[in-house]
């Protein structure tokens, strides 16, 4: 008998349960995700890149999936000159082009939606144009119920941030001037260049908003395998005995890409690997990986233990880059068979250029737990192929008992993988059957899609519901940033300092530099 149709959490129909949902027994009981606060959203820079492609889909999918409450509004705010039809029109298309499949723009859901949408055409130099803003939003919370609520994401180049950021205040549409709801802020990555401009920035965002109104997004932590590291550690009991120095031999952190630098190559010359992906993501990682239990699951408990991670990693001295760091840049190479242009000859870099595009750290967390273990980070573009996991290596067994084998018997490893697999796998060693005592390692292997039946969604969703809702847990906190800032300063003065000769030291398609490989002979292979 077909069942009764669910209704989703805003009383609009849902749809009909997929036959994994139906059958697999991993998801009986699971409840739909809560529903979001009402409130207008302000899209600053809603005509770039990463409005079209993310955040447009992620609050569609949002709308889709019953989690945006019917109390919604979207502002876009830009220069690019659009009316509120000509945007409605453009979100539409660009739906058409980047939603996936089975969630394309259509019917009552789509009309309702796009009668939320609304654009300021706006300089973002100019007061009059915030002060339009701020009557927009007061008709959002007429017409729409969105209660004053007021979420500003910051979607534009960081070199705009200081300025929107002072407007607000003037407009008058900082927290303080709210009497009616909240107002929370979203700023995009990069928080800064350098400690010296986060800093800097810092003090202007201070000067508006106070920390648990601010929301620093790393889009990285809203990926499910990244969030189910804690779930990992601290929802069972056989890992956190052995996480420590005296089961773990090393830690390795990967997050490479087979992509280049693409059209980024005016920002990627000025930033390079380190900035763009290890003071972020990648250590961010590391702190999930190394924290210690937090008190309970509350936004602050678990921002605290990854603070005191950051101020256990001792920033390198100047004169020690050299040996716990490898830098590369991609020559020309191939790449699934296809010739790929060498780093200095993209658009947009210095023929010249000496900004590096794979970097390679080794850190250690002076602490009790994790005291002379090393943890090695790396990150690259161009690289052999695109993965993103973290390799807990344990250490070797204290005595071989299978004397007359020559077999190696290689060390236990536990492999978080967040990025192109999403999983965990365990390498063990066993018995190949039959007289002989021949060992070789085999891998437990679970995967979330064929574990749970479905994909996760993709982080951006996570990570503005959440905003929506008033959760942290998953953005950073301010001085987690100046830490990490502080943490990777001498690797880029030093790096910024001396010129590298062997660039470019690695071909396209490869597995990165060979001082990669001196750093650390046994990365796993990508
Ligand atoms: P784009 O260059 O594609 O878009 C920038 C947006 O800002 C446009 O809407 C542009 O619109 C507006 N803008 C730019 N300069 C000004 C200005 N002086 N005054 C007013 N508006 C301006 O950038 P992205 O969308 O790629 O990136 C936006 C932010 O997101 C950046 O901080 C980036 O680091 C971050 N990010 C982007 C990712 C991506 O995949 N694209 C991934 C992760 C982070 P208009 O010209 O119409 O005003």
């Amino acid at each position: 008998m077909p069942s009764k149709p669910r209704r989703m959490i805003d009383g609009t129909l849902a749809p009909a349960a997929t036959d994994g949902e139906r059958q697999n027994p991993l998801r009986a009981g699971i409840e739909s995700d809560r529903i979001s606060d009402p409130c207008s959203i302000v899209l600053f820079g809603a005509s770039g890149d990463l409005f079209k492609r993310m955040l447009l889909p992620a609050l569609w999918s949002l709308r889709l999936r019953g989690i945006l409450p019917s109390g919604f509004a979207l502002i876009g705010f830009a220069r690019t000159k659009y009316t509120d039809d000509s945007f409605r029109t453009y979100c539409k298309e660009q739906l058409d082009a980047f939603a996936p499949d089975g969630s394309k723009p259509q019917g009552e859901l789509w009309d309702t939606f796009a009668q939320s949408i609304s654009y300021v055409c706006a300089d973002f130099k100019q007061l009059a144009h915030f002060q339009e803003l701020k009557r927009r939003l007061a008709e959002n919370d007429e017409r729409f119920g969105t209660r004053g609520n007021r979420l500003f994401y910051l979607a534009t180049p960081p070199s705009v941030f200081p300025g929107i950021i002072d407007m607000l205040r003037r407009a008058g549409l900082d927290p303080r001037s709210n009497e009616q709801g909240w107002t929370r802020i979203v700023i995009e990555k990069p928080f800064g260049t350098d400690l010296t401009s986060a800093r800097a920035l810092q003090r202007t965002v201070q000067r508006v908003f106070g920390e648990h109104d601010v929301y620093r997004i790393d889009h990285y932590l809203g990926k499910e395998p990244v969030q189910d590291i804690m779930a990992l550690r601290f929802a069972n009991t056989i890992f956190e005995p052995i996480w420590n120095r005296n089961y773990v031999q090393s830690v390795q952190i990967t997050s490479a890409e087979s992509i280049g630098i693409e059209d980024r190559g005016n920002y990627y010359d000025n930033a390079g690997a380190l900035r763009d992906m290890i003071q972020n993501h990648v250590l961010n990682l590391l702190a999930l990986i190394a924290m210690e239990p937090p008190a309970s699951s509350d936004a602050d408990a678990i921002r605290n233990e990854k603070f005191k991670v950051f101020s256990a990693i001792a920033s390198p001295r100047h004169e020690d880059v050299m040996n716990m760091s490898a830098r590369g840049q991609y020559g020309p190479g191939k790449i699934d068979g296809a010739k790929a242009t060498g780093y200095r000859q993209e658009p947009g870099v210095s023929p010249q250029s000496n900004v590096e595009t794979f970097a390679a750290l080794r850190l250690s967390v002076e602490n009790w737990r994790w005291a002379g273990v090393p943890f090695y980070l790396r990150s690259g573009k161009r690289l052999a192929r695109k993965v993103s996991e973290v390799v807990v290596t344990f250490k070797p067994i204290p005595h071989r008992l299978y004397g007359e084998s020559t077999d190696a018997i290689e060390p236990n490893i536990l492999v978080v993988k967040i990025e192109p697999d999403e999983g965990v796998a365990l390498r063990f060693e066993a018995k190949v059957p039959g007289p002989k005592s021949h060992i070789r390692s085999v891998f437990m292997d679970f995967n979330y899609g064929t574990g749970f039946g479905f994909h996760s969604p993709p982080a951006y969703e996570r990570l503005l519901a959440d905003a929506m809702r008033g959760d942290q847990t998953l953005f950073t906190r301010w001085d987690a940033v100046e830490l990490a800032w502080e943490i990777v300063m001498p690797v880029l003065d030093v790096w910024e300092n001396t010129k590298d000769f062997s660039f470019p030291n690695y071909p396209a398609g490869t597995q990165g530099p060979q001082t990669a490989f001196t750093l650390l002979p046994d990365w796993r292979a990508l």
